[in-house]
């Protein structure tokens, strides 16, 4: 541990507790003034006051003196952050993201691998071009059903974060980090499985279209990436001999455990590839508001849940199954309830041992990590 309190530490761990300086100042028994001056290193907290800041927040004291992170950009949140979204929840989701990414990197520096991304810029390619070409590099056929959208986008490279907040103005953002050789998705935990796929394939469709924050800066980037998403769920070939113009909203119910996506999304595909017309497309969605619906659709639990994999995959191989979280929280000085809320989000070994559970990490670098397994990793 370094002698030095980071004020970015500070800012960190008060924005990840969605505190603003004046919140946290009255916590801590001080003035809106005094955190400014820490946060920016101007002055240094007492002892005391580190105490307090520790059993409030669950991060202990060395967090707040380990060097901090630098490139985790902000990516599609960039975006967001201009809408109608907050920006003391922009921050909130952010620092997650952060703090989430920092636990994967120590996890990943026990073994080192070469994680390899199967993403290559499309900036120049059509959305569905683009879904196309990646189904391809994903070695996903071309107009099946996508069964486990988390497991195929890890396999191929991407993290994928469960962040631990529920915002309902909010899905997921997504971000190139590690000079840009690594891709994130972020997704929120507590999103029901219907839009969460579809939110993670529209920032899939971000990562592949809009490498740079200036292409997201362009305003037909959020209509990119939602066609990038159709295609790359429902790819045109297979679901126009599926999608009738008599469609109702029951023939589409039963449709949804098959492609795994909201029945909104089924109208919207109908309808942009002129199954459809946007009068039937219009009627349609009104008779979802009056059901209901369009808040909370039925049979989403037709759906199988998806929850990532690697962290607690990566977690599991140096503190065992079940996590031991105590152990871990003395690692990364982040108390054991706030570690539990974290890996909530994610597949562990105990929760479904035949299922979505699998390793993600496979072929030469899954046996590089059994070497190391038996020799080096102590748990
Ligand atoms: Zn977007």
């Amino acid at each position: 541990m370094s002698n030095v309190f980071y004020g970015s530490r500070l800012k960190q761990v008060r924005e990840l507790m969605g505190f603003t300086q004046t919140e946290l100042a009255k916590k801590l028994e001080k003035t809106q003034a005094a955190i400014a001056k820490i946060e920016s290193d101007f002055t240094k907290p007492s002892e005391d006051t580190i105490e307090k800041l520790s059993s409030l927040t669950g991060f202990q004291p060395p967090f707040f003196y380990a060097p901090p992170l630098d490139d985790y950009p902000l990516g599609s949140l960039f975006f967001r952050k201009r809408q109608s979204v907050s920006t003391k929840k922009t921050n909130e989701i952010h620092k997650w993201g952060l703090t989430i990414f920092e636990i994967f990197k120590r996890l990943l520096e026990d073994i080192n691998p070469d994680i390899k991304t199967n993403i290559s810029p499309f900036a120049d390619k059509s959305p569905k071009l683009a879904a196309r070409l990646l189904r391809e590099a994903f070695g996903v056929s071309p107009e099946a059903p996508i069964k486990n959208l988390t497991k195929i986008l890890e396999t191929n490279g991407v993290f994928l974060f469960s962040i631990p907040v529920a915002y309902d103005r909010f899905d997921a953002f997504s971000l190139w980090t590690n000079n840009k050789k690594s891709p994130v998705i972020a997704i929120l935990a507590t999103e029901p499985v219907d839009r969460l796929r579809f939110s993670i394939a529209h920032e899939l469709g971000h990562l592949a279209l809009h490498q740079n924050t200036a292409d997201l800066a362009d305003k037909d980037s959020e209509l990119k990436a939602d066609l990038f998403a159709s295609e790359f769920l429902l790819p045109e070939e297979s679901i126009s001999t599926v999608l009738r113009s008599n469609i109702t909203l029951t023939s589409l119910i039963q449709l949804k455990p098959k492609w795994g996506v909201s029945i909104q999304a089924l109208i919207k595909r109908a309808e942009n590839l002129g199954i459809i017309s946007k009068r039937k497309s219009q009627y349609m969605f009104t008779q979802l508001s009056k059901r209901g619906w369009r808040k909370k659709e039925p049979a989403s639990e037709t759906i199988p849940k998806e929850k990532p994999r690697l962290l607690a995959q990566l977690a599991e191989m140096r503190y065992g199954v079940p996590i031991n979280f105590s152990k871990m929280a003395q690692d990364f000085s982040i108390n054991a309830h706030l570690l539990k809320s974290i890996f909530n989000g994610y597949s562990c070994r105990q929760d479904s041992p035949n299922q979505s559970s699998g390793k993600v990490l496979q072929g030469e670098f899954g046996n590089q990590i059994s070497m190391l397994r038996k020799d080096q990793i102590v748990s």
